[in-house]
């Protein structure tokens, strides 16, 4: 997921494999590996504790679910059965699933036996546990329920909040663990699960899964779906609206409503491009195909790793497709955090540490050292930035969340210090070593879940030890801050832009500025760097030459937005309107609400611009701003 992590900007080509050792030693190296990992997983499988479930999937679990549902847009709930296919291993008389904020009308035994079953008292933090009592013959669990208008994981959207004006729109949002509270389930990381559904939506729409998916709409109003690889039920994704699809090639497309359909399309057409190049550095693109959905303007968060079908906001639709690097982050969750997941919400940076090592990973093939370079040093000032404000149980890797919601832990603390935790190791072991390991680690815990315990037993028994490398493990992934031998990065890129800052500041004549050849981030880097002592005419001055007011670039436009407000340049009055009434990503609307803020005529500007915009942002925005206009 994208939400706390902002940097962009990555592509991805074809990669060379690193070459591959003698078949023979291959082969007599295949066998014992397996063997030891096999003991290393059942070691340590019992051990797990997932402190964010209420259910007892260790005894009795879920297995596969059906679900018949059916989205109503006039009472904003969905309602209907899923049936739970189950495994009682250790012969348990009761089987209890997570569920929040839902009504539960029935539940049945075998799909005909009326079973008793309790609903126990809110806990705010974990929901209502739901015990069904079973019989040795269980096979089936049907729980017939209806969401809620408090159901955390859904967001309806009114016509006026989507691209087309036209049509409502609803998706789901299940990680960490709000999964719970449209689907009564086994909600935990640890258990995987596969899925089938059928979804009944109002004429005119298209309902897609994180399963296989349609087309085009049909006269009913009535889709099916399947997902026969298992996935942890945080994947459960569904999105209901006015849609329409456009192949980009046999196993990738996109899903948006019509008024983005082709720009989308046009933004994201190297994406199969991307897969072949994530298969050739991790090994095979599981899921078959990898399709984007483009929701509508108020997704408050970047994206979400659904498979087969990543969630991405419209504000990466830049025109010129310099912002689909996010795209890139949730193709790699395709290897880390899908296809091997975090086992608890404790080991969230064995998801999206390594995810941030496989983008940076693919940006330096596509882009070159210098580049990757600059993208690891402003993740590393983003994490030095994330450590001053984090208490220190929150500055480990291996976390201890107990009594927390798990969003409280997606942190820099993941997506960085997990980066720079792999970065070290591939340092130390040289990269044609790390890369055998990373692609034999997929591999071997492809459709597993894992912990930080098995993941540094592995480590240590498929590499630490092999190459005689000696680490502080102990200080990374259980102290806070950053240890000594966190690796340095020198951004080369990055001096050129701050020779381009000091010669600019000679006299800030914008004509001495060699820009041609900047990215995006070296545009953020420069105009992060223009301190507020610059005057309104300056920034006028800069503004006639690189009309940044009107980038179509949101990455850009924001903190053009931000540095303006800061000094007062009123020329981008018009075009900030515009932006904050269109743009419901909340990455983007904090820090711009803020700065306007800060003066009590800001304030009011800031005010009134909100109450005009406000119907088009999701509740996680609009709840942020109210606090920082004081309205709440
Ligand atoms: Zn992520």
């Amino acid at each position: 997921m994208k939400i706390v992590y902002t940097l962009l900007f990555t592509a991805l080509a074809f990669i060379n494999c690193e070459q591959a050792p003698s078949e023979n030693t291959e082969n007599t190296h295949t066998v014992s590996k397996e063997k030891k990992t096999e003991e290393i997983t059942t070691k340590n499988k019992t051990e797990v504790i997932d402190e964010h479930t209420l259910s007892n999937y260790n005894e009795v679990a879920s297995k596969h679910l059906d679900l018949d549902l059916e989205v109503n847009f006039e009472t904003k709930s969905i309602s209907g059965v899923v049936t739970h296919t189950i495994e009682n291993k250790t012969n348990a008389d009761k089987i209890v699933f997570d569920t929040k904020y839902l009504i539960i009308d029935k539940v049945l035994l075998n799909g005909s036996e009326i079973a008793t079953y309790k609903l126990a008292p809110l806990d705010e933090l974990l929901g209502s546990a739901l015990e069904v009592n079973i019989k040795e013959d269980t096979k089936t669990v049907s729980i017939y329920y209806s969401t809620t208008e408090k159901t955390e994981a859904l967001d309806w959207l009114v016509p006026s909040q989507t691209a087309n004006k036209t049509s409502p729109f609803m998706y789901t949002q299940g990680q960490s663990i709000f999964s719970r509270s449209w689907i009564p389930l086994q909600d935990t990381p640890e258990l995987r699960i596969t899925y089938a559904a059928q979804i009944k939506v109002p004429k005119g729409m298209l309902a897609v899964m994180s399963a296989n998916n349609p087309v085009q709409k049909n006269d009913e109003g009535v889709y099916k779906f399947e997902m026969t690889q298992s996935i942890p039920c945080y994947l459960l994704a569904l999105a209901v609206g006015d849609l329409e699809f456009k192949a980009l090639d046999d196993r990738t497309g996109v899903y948006a409503e019509p008024a983005m359909l082709e720009s989308s399309a046009y933004e994201l057409a190297d994406m199969g491009k991307m897969v072949d190049a994530a298969e050739q550095l991790y090994g095979p693109y599981q899921w078959e195909r990898f399709d984007v959905i483009v929701l509508p303007p108020s997704f408050p968060f970047g994206g979400m790793e659904n498979p087969r079908i990543t969630f991405a906001t419209p504000t990466i639709i830049a025109g010129d497709r310099s912002l689909v690097s996010l795209i890139a982050h949730e193709l790699a969750h395709s290897w880390s955090g899908n296809l091997v997941t975090n086992a608890t919400w404790n080991d969230f940076w064995l998801n999206e540490g390594f995810t941030v090592y496989f983008e940076r990973r693919i940006m330096e093939e596509i882009e070159g050292k210098d580049y990757a370079d600059m993208l690891a040093l402003l993740g590393f000032q983003d994490l030095e930035r994330t450590l001053k404000e984090l208490p220190p149980n929150f500055q480990k890797l291996r976390l201890n969340l107990t009594g927390f919601h798990p969003d409280d832990a997606m942190t820099d603390v993941a997506y960085e210090k997990g980066y720079f935790f792999l970065r070290l190791i591939e340092e130390k072991v040289g990269r044609e070593k790390f890369d055998l390991f990373l692609k034999e680690y997929f591999d071997v815990h492809k459709f597993q879940t894992i912990t930080t315990d098995q993941f540094l037993a592995y480590l240590d028994e498929k590499l630490l030890k092999p190459t005689n490398t000696k680490l502080n493990i102990d200080e990374w992934v259980n102290q806070p801050g950053l240890p000594e031998n966190c690796p340095k990065i020198d951004a080369v890129l990055f001096d050129n832009v701050e020779k381009q800052i000091a010669l600019y500041k000679v006299d800030y004549d914008p004509s001495v500025l060699k820009t041609d050849k900047w990215s995006t981030h070296e545009w953020l880097h420069f105009l992060r760097h223009l301190d507020n002592s610059i005057s309104k005419d300056q920034m006028a001055e800069l503004d006639a030459k690189f009309n940044l007011t009107n980038s179509g670039n949101s990455e850009i436009a924001a903190i053009w937005f931000e540095k303006s407000i800061n000094v007062n340049y009123r020329g981008i009055d018009n075009a900030l309107k515009a932006f904050l009434n269109r743009v419901g990503r909340r990455k983007f609307l904090k820090p711009l609400y803020e700065a306007l803020a800060k003066t009590p005529e800001g304030l009011e500007r800031g005010r009134e611009i909100f109450k005009a915009s406000k119907d088009n942002y999701h509740y996680v925005s609009s709840n942020t701003i109210e606090k920082i206009l004081g309205l709440k």
